[in-house]
């Protein structure tokens, strides 16, 4: 079985992040996620939805606003996005995974005005330095639910047998 952004703390390579990025971002940085359009800032793509100014319009945007709440270790937005059914007690975010690319493979429905979506996606991850580096991937189709106007992740999608 595959690492799995839904299988619960300590299991999860999608929940070790990174802190002591060497490169501070700001809003006029490049979003962590890629940009939706591709190559918009952070301001202007995830960093609304994270700090609550607007709510994300669809599942794929909350599924990088997500993604970039994982870069910037912001267990609070992780914490407020995930369904109630299927969250886990607390988010933690590690520290010592640095999360360096996120690509979306598919995106099923998850429009704004509809109630359910999918999204595929492989984020990238990098941790230590040196001869002790190590990367790693996780690739997931991710569930989201819409309830009273709000995205929400569910979690994983049953692989096909
Ligand atoms: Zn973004």
């Amino acid at each position: 079985m595959g690492e799995s952004f839904g299988a619960g703390r300590g299991s999860a390579a999608w929940l070790k992040v990174s802190r002591g990025s060497d490169q501070p971002l700001d809003r006029g940085s490049r979003c962590p996620c890629g940009g939706l359009p591709s190559g918009a800032s952070l301001g202007e793509c995830c960093a609304p939805v994270i700090e609550g100014e607007r709510l994300a319009p669809t599942a794929e945007a909350l599924m990088r606003s997500r993604y970039t709440a994982y870069a910037l270790a912001d267990g609070d937005h992780l914490h407020r996005t995930w369904h109630p059914r299927t969250r886990p007690a607390g988010v933690d975010p590690e520290p010592w995974v640095r999360w360096v690319g996120l690509e979306v493979l598919d995106v099923v429905d998850g429009e704004a005005g509809q109630d359910a979506g999918v999204v595929e996606f492989r984020a990238r991850w990098v941790a230590g330095e040196g001869r002790t580096r190590q990367r790693g991937e996780v690739h997931e189709r991710s569930a989201f639910a819409r309830r009273a106007g709000r995205w929400f992740y569910v979690g994983p999608e049953p692989s096909d047998p």
